[in-house]
């Protein structure tokens, strides 16, 4: 079995698990990062709302980041972990290949998986034209007409917060349902339309999505949809660990303090596997507080190890 010790594993190698992996080798860190190179936003070619990159390729942020990392001694290895676990002085990583890394602290920023409703052509889309992030691709169809798939009740005030970027925006309500009441009402004052009925599939050509074609045949026009899909935390190597986690609206997320520690001693988590709705500079910041915290704390550790060598050597 090989075998290597670092200061901090990092798992997952997107926007959080480089940030923390750059502050974490600028303190003189050895830090490895293990990433299956799938990211979230891979399907789209650009990017908003990064300060300093908009309109920049996500892959190509990542590939920078990566330089920036390697620059300063990181190491990165594409790999898959499969098994995370406790030994005595910190922790063990295993990847799907059998290698098994040891860690003093462990950084989990594996991302969340996006669980889109089961509509013929909507994933072909995603990132394409079929967007869940308003902020990141609102703009670039604003005043055009815009369709939100709705997946839940959340998606009456998302479709409110789309209206933001067009005043023709149709609702479409598939397994959902229509609004009610003071939701409905709020729909009519801003010229919301509501179409009833499954969605069978997207419509679409050369140049983008075209609109929805009904259950009951029916065509609706649109220039694009928005969805808010079901968020599924790739949490695994944190479940291992038995760190706490909360059931919530989103899905099911790991606890974790302001700086990304959860209830594991020595195990950060950052990005999306926490927080869902972690954009790419929140997933950079959230690294970057992580890996300063994480760092602060392999100080506590070393202080501790040098007073345990001193004693020795006084005795
Ligand atoms: C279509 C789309 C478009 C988007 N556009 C924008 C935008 O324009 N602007 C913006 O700010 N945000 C955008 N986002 C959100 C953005 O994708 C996330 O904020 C960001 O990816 C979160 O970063 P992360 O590092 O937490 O996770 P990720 O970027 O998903 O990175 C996680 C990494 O961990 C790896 N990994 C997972 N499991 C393992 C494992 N077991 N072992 C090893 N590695 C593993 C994955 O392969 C991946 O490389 C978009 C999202 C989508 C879906």
């Amino acid at each position: 079995m090989n075998t290597n010790r670092w200061d901090v594993v990092v798992i997952g190698g997107g926007p959080a698990g480089l940030s923390t992996a750059l502050t974490l080798v600028r303190a003189r860190r050895r830090v490895l990062v293990l990433d299956s190179g799938l990211p979230r936003n891979r399907f789209a070619a650009h990017m908003h709302g990064v300060l300093g990159h908009d309109g920049k390729s996500p892959l190509t942020l990542l590939a920078e980041g990566r330089a920036e990392v390697e620059g300063y001694g990181g190491v990165i290895r594409e790999a898959t972990v499969v098994r995370t676990g406790r030994v005595d002085d910190g922790f063990e990583v295993e990847d799907s290949d059998g290698r098994v890394v040891l860690a003093r602290k462990l950084v989990v920023a594996t991302g969340l998986r996006d669980e889109l409703p089961d509509i013929e052509g909507l994933a072909d889309y995603w990132g394409r034209g079929v967007a869940v992030c308003p902020y990141c691709d609102g703009y670039e169809v604003r005043d055009r007409r815009i369709g939100v798939l709705a997946t839940s009740q959340m998606s009456v005030p998302y479709t409110q917060l789309v209206r933001q970027w067009s005043s023709s925006v149709v609702y479409l309500a598939d397994t959902v349902g229509p609004p009610t009441g003071a939701d409905r009402m709020g729909f009519d004052a801003r010229g919301i339309e509501i179409e009833e009925g499954a969605v069978r599939r997207v419509i679409a050509d050369a140049d983008g999505i075209r609109g929805v074609e009904m259950a009951d045949g029916r065509t609706i026009d649109l220039d694009a949809i928005f969805t808010h899909p079901h968020s599924v935390a790739l949490d695994e190597p944190l479940r291992q660990l038995g760190a706490d986690r909360t059931e919530t609206p989103l899905g099911s997320f790991v606890n974790v303090d302001p700086t990304g520690r959860t209830s594991v001693a020595g195990v950060w988590a950052v990005g999306n596997t926490v927080n869902a709705a972690a954009n790419v500079p929140a997933s950079i910041g959230a690294g970057s507080a992580a890996g300063g915290a994480l760092n602060y704390d392999l100080v506590l550790d070393d202080v501790q190890l040098a007073l345990g060598a001193a004693k020795e050597d006084a005795a």
